[in-house]
């Protein structure tokens, strides 16, 4: 992967997956933007950025849609014809567990612009950058390396595999984030670039909690280990951490 944009890289899984990605040597790559929504509170993601002059920051709160035009630009201004190889939505949020009788619309309606409106319109705004990507390494297999958009979704998004209800905010938001990755991979195939949905684990975030069995360390190896064999037949899929493919 040459140019790799992350969003939600302050804390969590975003975080990890920047220090992963700048220690990991058979990866190297040579841009790292990584967004936050207040890159003046992003104390760690700073420091890292001080140290490596691959990792960028750029501010984006991912509700804040009219700004996605200039992200693009701060972007293009540093790949230049190059392209971005690799989009990781991974920014979201998750609603307190609820039951039928609790569930309010604003979490509704909340978790649906962060989960699935704000990744969908993303990558329609990177879309320009990422065909680019895919063009300039034409002599590449399909692939992160080449073009590729790995949206950040749950195992709670799938329908097959919810057998304890409740969770709608949340649940409802990933389920239409797998929907979208689905659609986006046949919009963008002849445009070779694959999207695909990932479940990164059940992991010791905030969101995750502290009972989640996976420490991020554990966990985010395996993700990158994941974006490095994603290749065609992946394209429109949903797969687990460990490489194992989920039900929708
Ligand atoms: P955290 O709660 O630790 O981090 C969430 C990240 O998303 C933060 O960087 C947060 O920024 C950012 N974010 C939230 N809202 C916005 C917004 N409007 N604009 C920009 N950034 C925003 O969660 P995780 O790291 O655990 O989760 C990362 C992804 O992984 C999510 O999509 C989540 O659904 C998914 N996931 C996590 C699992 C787990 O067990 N941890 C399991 C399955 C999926 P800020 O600090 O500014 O709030």
């Amino acid at each position: 992967m040459k140019s790799i944009l992350i969003t939600g890289c302050n804390r969590g899984i975003g975080l990890g997956l920047v220090h992963h990605l700048l220690k990991s040597s058979n990866t190297a790559t040579s841009n790292i933007f990584a967004t936050c929504r207040n890159p003046q509170q992003a104390e760690e993601l700073t420091s890292l950025a001080q140290k490596h002059s691959n990792l960028k920051i750029l501010q984006l709160d991912v509700k804040n849609f009219d700004s996605y035009n200039d992200i693009v630009k701060q972007v293009q201004d540093v790949v230049g014809d190059g392209g971005l190889n690799l989009l990781v939505n991974n920014a979201g949020v998750s609603s307190k567990f609820t039951r039928v009788n609790l569930v309010k619309a604003d979490q509704m309606t909340d978790n649906f612009l962060v989960n699935s409106v704000a990744p969908l319109m993303l990558t329609k705004a990177f879309i320009p950058l990422l065909k680019q990507a895919s063009k300039a390494n034409e002599s590449l297999p399909l692939g992160c390396s080449r073009a590729a958009v790995i949206n950040i979704s749950s195992i709670l998004g799938s329908i097959a595999e919810n057998q304890q209800g409740g969770y709608y905010p949340y649940r409802c938001s990933k389920a239409s984030l797998n929907a979208i990755t689905r659609s986006l991979s046949f919009d963008l195939k002849e445009d070779k670039v694959l999207v695909v949905s990932i479940h990164p684990g059940w992991i010791k975030t905030d969101m995750g909690g502290k009972q989640a069995p996976l420490e991020i360390d554990q966990a985010v190896p395996q993700i990158i280990q994941l974006f490095s064999n994603i290749s065609q037949s992946h394209n429109g899929g949903f797969y687990q951490y460990d490489g194992k493919q989920l039900p929708w």
